[in-house]
């Protein structure tokens, strides 16, 4: 790896970056070791899971960094010199694009479900920018989608880590033959193919794809990974050699508390508030805005408004490590250095939800909710979970660090409310039904249930509901349960009874909709003695609809003569429940469309199997999640 590290020096020296990559590399220098300690507890348990035969167990892969610095010295002494050894191995690897570094999304940023799992970086607001293999190696894997990542290639390295390729346009020259004949043989533009290694080497350096803006991507950029091969957990790009410049220290916008356990109370608000503003005193120092008067009676919880930017880049990112101290005791750490892909949805749990979606704000949570599997807290006893003492002036503070070791602070007075302080707090008695986090839950309306499995919920919560007047195109009227601000962890069942007598004939037609903004989203089910029962991740207001109509499928630009022309596109859509599936086939053969589901668009480029000169007859078909289908044909030359 000695070459590897040698070239991406050259390339920081070629861009003028290096003394800031040595400034970095002394902020970031005691986490580092941190991490390689991680890597070896988790090699050694993924080598004894082998001999096992069994997957190895999650809770060994979190390194519980605080007991193994109090465990024998004997034991350090190991992991150093094991640390050391591997710390050879860790690789630094290039830039993966002729681009200075803009950062538009960083790791473990908050998104909706997930942690974002890489860096987004910006090309420029353009698609096309050569990607290059960030180190030799060789594409293990080619996923091609409509969604998510959109057209993405993986590459293992010998050093025992993956880099991903996210969002990408198109593959070059023989990456692209072997996917293309992948989708043939597939007979699908969707595909999943892994390679073994010698089938598609790489050398570090080397273009294998142009940058693009497929699948889930709101704009032109590309998404780029580091995971550990063994185990496919996403790790911080920015301890793998990507350098964004960043002097910017995180940004705080405010403080949210939360009374945990009946008797507990916060002090409100100021009228209309979400939170305690706060000041700063300079771009890292900040203190409660005066007159915020935060106290508190029995236990609560703490939640962190937080962002943090690059120097060239003035995107809202998210932080690296978090603490809070009470009285200079840490009762909370939090290190966003780590995804499990398995764990990835309790990101809802980390951050407050309902402040996210209905808010656009990203509180962090700074204590543990009760239904929460990340492995990224503390050994901390509170979990975050502060106790005030009646009468008493508590001072707390909250550190938070970025990747490039900028630091900011929020200090404040928390008071310790008496039990009389307390009473006299405005309180809403919380309407609904109370479902228990730990507990199969089941809630029963006229024309409606609604079931949940225990561990759906992260926390215990009280779930509303109303029955609203039918939706126009609605068979049954609208059943507001809950709402999107809470989130779900895995999927419950919900029962809608059909008001409207429709015909047997149409039963198949039947689906469950979620309204959305006023719009219909697709939630399918089947229909059964007058219910339609479908699997559902989300509470917010359903009611039942019925799609009789055939997807859109229409010609955009096939002439009759196509001579000369480099492909065509055809338009496909569903009003309702969504396209199924979907086929083309020149002369009874199938041939390779690209789906642009946002675009709602197939696109065809003429290819080896399709280029061929004379009279041809096209085919295409589509069909709907509620099997209506539609049909298209046209005859051309070429
Ligand atoms: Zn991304």
């Amino acid at each position: 790896m000695q070459n590897a590290r040698i070239s991406g020096d050259a390339e920081a020296q070629r861009r003028g970056e290096i003394s800031w990559r040595l400034a970095v590399a002394v902020a970031v220098g005691r986490h580092s070791f941190k991490r390689k300690n991680h890597c070896i507890s988790l090699r050694l348990c993924a080598s004894a899971s082998n001999q096992s035969g069994l997957k190895s167990p999650s809770s060994t892969h979190k390194p519980n960094y605080e007991v193994n610095h109090l465990k024998s010295l004997a034991f350090c002494a190991l992991n150093l010199v094991t640390a050391v050894a591997f710390s050879q191995e860790k690789p630094n690897f290039i830039h993966p694009m002729d681009l200075p570094l803009e950062v538009a999304g960083n790791f473990m940023e908050l998104r909706s479900n997930h942690f974002h799992s890489g860096l987004d970086m910006k090309t420029g607001g353009r698609i096309g920018q050569p990607v290059k293999a960030v180190a030799d190696g060789w594409i293990s894997r080619i996923k091609i989608s409509p969604w998510g990542y959109g057209k993405a290639v993986y590459i293992d390295h010998p050093s025992g880590y993956t880099t991903v390729y996210g969002h990408l346009d198109h593959l070059k020259g023989a990456f692209a033959e072997a996917t293309l004949e992948a989708q043939y043989k597939a007979r699908d533009f969707s595909i999943d193919k892994e390679f073994a290694r010698g089938e598609l080497p790489v050398t570090q350096g080397e273009v294998f794809a142009y940058s693009g803006n497929t699948g889930g991507s709101s704009g032109p950029h590309l998404h780029f990974e580091v995971r550990r091969t063994s185990d496919q957990h996403a790790l911080d790009p920015q301890a793998y050699g990507m350098n964004p410049p960043d002097n910017v220290p995180p940004s705080i916008f405010g403080l949210r508390t939360y009374a945990l356990g009946d008797s507990s109370r916060c002090s409100p608000y100021g009228t209309g508030a979400v939170g305690f503003p706060v000041t700063a005193l300079n771009d890292s120092t900040y203190m409660l805005k005066a007159g915020s008067n935060l106290s508190a009676y029995g236990t609560l919880g703490l939640a962190l408004n937080i962002t943090d930017s690059y120097s060239n880049s003035r995107n809202r990112c998210g932080v690296r490590y978090i603490t809070v101290s009470v009285d200079g005791a840490q009762v909370y750490s939090a290190h966003l250095d780590d995804i499990d892909f398995a764990k990835q949805r309790y990101c809802n749990a980390y951050m407050d939800f309902g402040m996210y979606t209905g808010n656009s704000m990203k509180y962090n949570r700074l204590y543990k909710l009760p239904n929460n599997g990340l492995r990224i807290y503390g050994n901390e006893m509170a979990q975050g979970r502060i106790t005030v003492e009646p009468g008493k002036d508590h001072a707390v503070q909250i550190v938070a660090t970025d990747a490039a070791g900028n630091r900011s602070k929020l200090t404040f007075v928390l008071h310790g409310a008496t039990a009389e302080e307390a009473a006299a707090w405005p309180s809403t008695p919380e309407p609904g039904q109370l479902f228990r986090y730990n507990e199969a839950n089941l809630l029963v309306q006229d024309g409606v249930r609604f079931s949940l499995p225990a561990a759906a919920l992260y926390d215990d919560e009280r779930i509303r509901y109303a029955v609203l007047p039918k939706p126009k195109d609605a068979l049954a009227p609208l059943h507001r349960i809950q709402d999107a601000n809470t989130p779900l962890q895995v999927s419950g069942e919900i029962d809608v009874a059909v008001q409207d007598n429709v015909d047997d004939k149409l039963n198949s037609k039947l689906l469950i909709v979620r309204i959305v903004k006023g719009k219909p989203v697709a939630e399918g089910g089947s229909y059964a003695n007058g219910v339609v029962t479908a699997k559902v991740r989300n509470f917010g207001d359903f009611t039942v609809m019925v799609d009789t109509l055939p997807p859109t499928l229409y010609n955009v630009d096939l002439k009759t003569n196509m001579t000369g022309r480099k492909g065509f596109k055809l338009k496909i859509g569903d009003g309702l429940s969504g396209i199924a599936s979907w086929e083309v086939k020149l002369d009874g053969k199938w041939i390779m469309m690209e789906y642009d589901p946002g675009a709602s668009i197939l696109e065809h480029t003429f290819d080896k199997y399709s280029s061929a000169p004379g009279k041809h007859q096209l085919e295409a078909s589509a069909v709907d999640e509620r099997g209506n289908k539609s049909a298209f044909s046209f005859e051309f030359t070429r």
